[in-house]
């Protein structure tokens, strides 16, 4: 078998595409555009890059883009502060505080300060406890993006058995939860799991959101399954010249792509959706601050 390769790139482009279609009605229909804060606190030039293009996409979709900048040593009450003046602005209906932040902020009590409503990110307790209950919430963009690649590939997921291989609060824990609440049969797995390979052998679909460069080699995949690879890992390209590195997954892909059905790529499968899911969670936070329809398909 040669699995289907998901191409996470254009479906992100279709998302992004729908999303800029409901901004523009929404503009059209009530005057109102979404409008997403998002505040970078330190010089860390990966988030930096995030940011920049967070700004660049938001704009893209005719969104308006706030970006807030703080120093490394900024006090996290100023930080706190900052977040208060978003939450009350009628004008911001997203806030996405990047992470990591320095050592000296608390992540917990930061992220728990963002009013729940624009909490795009979907990392506030309140949202973390909606989600678990099977309630109304912001859903973490990256979990957010795999299910929609999920349904999309699979339609139905109800019945399935799925393993998802590792338990983060970004990305494994929410992630089960939103695969319990398209009833599959959800196993969690983790650094402790027994017999990793059987666990793995006997799902319909898999996720990795692990951060082990090609751990799960092609032979642990049941015959037909659909793997959702997570994982950016940077690994030594000695082929493409001296110094060079290069972007892999958690599984490895060319083993994997003989057995599966279907396998998102790394680069181009789950990261491009993370972004664009960011960008339908502002919408739809904006639609649900003004009581206006939300998108279709674009929320779990
Ligand atoms: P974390 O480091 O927070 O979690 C990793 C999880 O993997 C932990 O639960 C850990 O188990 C588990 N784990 C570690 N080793 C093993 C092992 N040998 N067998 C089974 N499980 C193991 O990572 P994140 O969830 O934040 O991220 C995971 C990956 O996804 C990373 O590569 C990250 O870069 C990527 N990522 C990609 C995004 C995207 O947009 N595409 C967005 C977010 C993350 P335990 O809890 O027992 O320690």
């Amino acid at each position: 078998m040669t699995a289907q390769i998901i191409d996470g790139k254009a479906f992100a482009a279709s998302v992004r595409e729908k999303v800029a279609a409901h901004v523009a009605r929404l503009k059209d229909e009530s005057g109102i555009t979404p409008g997403l804060a998002v505040v970078l606190v330190g010089e860390d030039p990966a988030s930096q890059v995030y940011v920049r293009s967070k700004g660049k996409q938001t704009v893209e979709v005719g969104m308006n883009s706030y970006e807030h900048k703080l120093e490394a040593n900024t006090p996290e009450a100023d930080l706190l502060a900052l977040i208060d003046k978003l939450n009350n602005d009628p004008a911001v209906h997203g806030i996405l505080v990047q992470l990591p932040l320095p050592d000296h902020m608390r992540e917990d009590l930061v992220i728990n300060s963002i009013d729940p409503a624009k909490d795009v990110d979907g990392f506030h307790i309140s949202n973390v406890g909606l989600l678990g209950t099977g309630q109304k919430s912001m859903v973490p963009c990256t979990p957010l993006g795999c299910l929609m690649m999920l349904r999309e590939q699979l339609g139905s997921l109800s019945g399935l058995d799925a393993v998802v291989i590792g338990r983060s609060n970004i990305v494994g824990k929410p992630m089960a939860q939103l695969l319990l609440g398209d009833s599959c049969t959800v196993t969690i797995a983790h650094s402790r799991t027994k017999d990793l390979p059987g666990v793995v052998g006997r799902a319909d679909i898999v996720v990795a959101a692990v951060g082990r460069a090609e751990m799960v080699p092609g032979d642990w995949i049941k015959p037909g399954a659909t793997v959702i690879d997570v994982g950016i890992n940077r690994i030594d390209a000695p082929e493409k010249g001296e110094g060079k590195t290069r972007l892999v997954g958690d599984v490895h892909f060319e083993s994997a792509a003989k057995v599966a059905g279907a396998i998102t790529p790394v680069p181009g499968g789950v990261g491009p959706m993370t972004i664009a899911c960011l960008l339908a969670n502002t919408l739809t936070a904006c639609c649900r601050a003004n009581e206006l329809t939300e998108p279709d398909g674009l929320t779990a």
